[in-house]
């Protein structure tokens, strides 16, 4: 497969095989004199999803290599390594592909360890996702250049951990962005502008790697002020709350919890999969408040956890008082818990709400078709709310992002406009000189 673009500049050469004038499948080959390294491994969905459908499914790691889903064998060959920038998939992509011998590294092994778990009985070819005992995970740490000229910054993303990548290399600098927002829903606690521009320091960067997902899209650029008015909108009404949240949004899982404390809830965990997180959080972070006597987890899950946590019932407590809880569920499991309560006779509170924050479609595998739940949460009696804080920058905030970057030159990546950014960033550019 050739590369969607190729890019030399003295001894650098950048060649991109995925997350060019596409949303998602970044891969991005770096290579400097006896340098030769790789960022995120992305399955490209786009692609995924022209090719399969219904009974129509992959044969396995060669065809979705063949097809170009996944990025092709022979740019691993002989690399230092692999940087993933998040787990989400579309930059995680399937380890289980990677050939022997070659060195990843990661922003979590902890957190990844929680992610293979989930997939690794999987009877799809997500059983791909987790690694091969033939490969090595490492996690990097932030703000130190590796032996390979690599500084990873932390930033704020819908995935956490989530990192940029600064590349220090023998005649020319590189950012490679990842994906980020600017405003995180723990506002200043991860704040993406200035950790770039503390890693950036006084250095001079040649060529910026930018990914550009809301560019060109139709948002509602809602931030983290507007979040928190919206919540606490709704959580002053007396009555059933549900959110669901991505397992990996811990950032907005936090801002959600101290919300919720706020307006004098219990958070009540109704997923498998936030509680297999949950202790992972707790420990890598040093960014929340919360109190860990105000979470409680749904008994009817019957899942012990590592957390010391307090069980409450459904039935016998969040339905009779719903006011003083808030049902934290994810969007694979939504249902199965409501569903279930509703074959065993039980009703539910009148006027429930149920608030969907679905972050990132392009970005994970389509486990949950949005429509399907429409239907039974109608048919629960459930109201539904969108509140879609994106992991993504809006339009608006580029210029802030530029100003700190300045690159000589700007690529954008992860987008399907690439070349309104470049139209954009031209004049931002232009103006600055
Ligand atoms: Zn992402």
């Amino acid at each position: 497969m050739k590369p969607q673009l190729t890019i030399s500049e003295d001894s650098l050469t950048l060649e991109i095989y995925g997350g060019y004038g596409e949303i998602g499948g970044n891969c991005v080959l770096v290579k400097d004199r006896d340098r030769k390294i790789v960022f995120d491994n992305g399955i490209r969905f786009q692609v995924l999803r022209k090719y399969y459908r219904g009974r129509i499914q992959p044969l396995g790691i060669n065809e979705l290599r063949s097809i170009g889903a996944i990025p092709p064998l022979n740019i691993f060959e002989d690399i230092d390594a692999i940087y993933i920038s998040h787990f989400h998939l579309d930059h995680l992509g399937l380890l289980g592909a990677l050939p022997p011998g070659v060195k990843v590294y990661v922003p979590s092994i902890d957190i990844l360890e929680v992610i293979e778990d989930w997939y690794r009985r999987s009877s799809t070819w997500l059983a791909e996702i987790p690694h091969r005992l033939n490969i090595k995970i490492e996690e990097f740490s932030a703000y130190h250049m590796d032996e390979h000229g690599v500084i990873p910054i932390p930033v704020s993303h819908s995935a956490y951990p989530s990192y940029a990548f600064l590349y220090e290399g023998y005649s020319k600098t590189l950012f490679y962005s990842g994906d980020l927002r600017v405003d995180s829903p723990l506002r200043s606690r991860i704040d993406t502008l200035s950790n770039i521009e503390r890693a950036i320091d006084s250095m001079n960067l040649d060529i910026a790697l930018l990914e550009a997902t809301n560019i060109g899209g139709i948002e509602t650029p809602i931030g983290s002020e507007e979040f928190r008015n919206i919540m606490n909108r709704i959580l002053m009404e007396n009555i059933l709350v549900i959110i669901s949240i991505d397992p990996l949004d811990y950032e907005l899982f936090t801002a959600i919890s101290e919300l919720a404390l706020l307006s004098g809830r219990t958070i009540t965990i109704a997923s498998p999969r936030i509680i297999d997180v949950l202790p992972k959080w707790l420990k890598t972070s040093n960014t929340n408040n919360i109190d860990l006597s105000r979470i409680a987890i749904a008994i009817e899950l019957e899942k012990p956890t590592t957390v010391p946590l307090q069980y409450v019932g459904l039935k016998q407590d969040v339905f009779r008082t719903p006011e003083n809880f808030l049902l934290i569920q994810e969007p694979v499991s939504f249902l199965e818990m409501l569903r279930q309560m509703r074959l065993w006779g039980e009703e539910l509170p009148r006027n429930a709400i149920a608030i969907l924050t679905t972050p990132e479609p392009l970005e994970t595998e389509l486990e949950v078709e949005e429509k399907t739940l429409i239907t039974w949460l109608y048919t629960l009696g459930i109201q539904i709310y969108r509140a879609r804080f994106s992991g993504h920058y809006y339009p608006h905030e580029l210029r802030n992002i530029v100003d700190i970057l300045k690159p000589k030159k700007l690529i954008p990546i992860h987008t399907k406009h690439p070349r309104l950014v470049y139209t954009v960033v031209q004049q931002m550019l232009e103006q600055s000189r």
